[in-house]
């Protein structure tokens, strides 16, 4: 099989294209043939070596799979070749006491798929059985591949880190992000009132087309005073962030009282200051979000099955051309995702 892999870590980092033996799969193991797999900024950073997590190389990226199964190693019951699937990327131990409670995010023995273990720049990838989802018949392994990492990862934060009701103001910032563009529709969904942020008229397009109600540019030196003005003065009751960095003091004075900041990421920076003061006097919340559990994904395909939640992508590529799609992310020039068809 052609895989793409890692050879050295940098800014860009080193990949090459290359011809690997076909997997086999171990006992509880499944091998995916992949048919699609989305690039998400979790790649980038294994590129940068700017994970907390050091990854051996050689390594294949690539966390967001769809595809079919291979074939099936022994005491695999539930699966059968030809089978369609989505991949759960946060691999969990199905054994710990978050495991057993359903919380596979939190799993004390999590490996991520594409960081510690090859994922599915590739043609095949091997997962424990557990690790898979069904994909529902009205789903395309493109549409899958775009929305069962990011789309996921919004569904979680919208409605199990944070609970989203009926009219309240949801501010789902980056449009054009996987996480955005699928938190503008969720939110959408479950009720709420959107708003977004753009810093392009093509973006702003996107957001409007999705549901947002208005769309803010963070360009802008007080673009939370706009946010407030657009609530009546309020604020927002949720806003899903994957930024971080010195945007976080900003994202909190957008926040009405009794508000929650809902956060799975950190691509401006991992550091942040803000002033505790307004934070507890308007008893505000900052929750962490990570990854998913297959519920959440199970979920997120249910409702791009049903039409309530599209898949946003901007392209899909060849293989041959992941090193292209690793570049245009990084250089923030993509409106939703890239795919890659190995
Ligand atoms: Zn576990």
């Amino acid at each position: 099989m052609k895989a793409f892999q890692l050879i050295a870590c940098g800014t860009p980092g080193r990949f090459e294209l290359r011809d690997l033996p076909d997997l086999q799969a171990g006992p509880g193991e499944v091998v995916v043939h992949v048919r699609a797999c989305g690039l998400n900024h979790l790649d980038l950073w294994l590129e940068e070596a700017g994970l907390p997590i050091k990854p051996a190389l050689p390594r294949t990226p690539g966390g967001e799979i769809a595809g079919t199964v291979a074939h099936i190693g022994e005491g695999v019951a539930d699966w059968q070749p030809g089978e369609r699937v989505a991949v759960q990327s946060n691999l969990f131990c199905g054994a710990c006491e978050f495991c057993r409670a359903g919380e596979e995010s939190a799993c004390l023995n999590g490996v991520l798929l594409g960081v510690q273990v090859d994922g599915g720049f590739a043609g095949q990838v091997r997962v424990p059985a557990r690790a898979l989802v069904r994909l529902p018949d009205k789903v395309d392994f493109i549409a899958s591949a775009a929305l069962t990492l990011a789309g996921s990862t919004a569904m979680r934060m919208l409605t199990q880190r944070a609970s989203v009701r009926p009219g309240d103001w949801v501010l789902a910032m980056g449009a054009a992000s996987g996480v955005g563009s699928a938190a503008i529709q969720i939110a959408r969904g479950l009720g709420a009132r959107v708003l977004s942020t753009a810093s392009s008229p093509a973006k702003r397009d996107l957001a409007l087309r999705l549901g947002a109600e208005h769309v803010v540019d963070t360009a802008a030196p007080d673009w939370p005073a706009e946010v407030r003005r657009l609530t009546g003065k309020r604020g927002v009751d949720v806003v899903v962030e994957h930024i971080g960095g010195e945007g976080l003091p900003k994202i909190f004075e957008c926040l009405a009282r009794g508000g929650t900041v809902v956060t799975c990421g950190a691509t401006a920076g991992r550091n942040v200051t803000f002033d505790l003061w307004p934070f507890f006097v308007k008893q505000q919340r900052l929750v962490g979000s990570y990854g998913r559990s297959r519920a959440d994904m199970v979920e997120t395909l249910a409702w791009a099955a049903d039409g309530r939640l599209q898949a946003v992508v901007d392209a899909v590529l060849p293989l041959a051309e992941t090193g292209e799609a690793f570049a245009r992310l990084r250089a923030r020039q993509v409106l939703g995702k890239l795919v890659i068809v190995p």
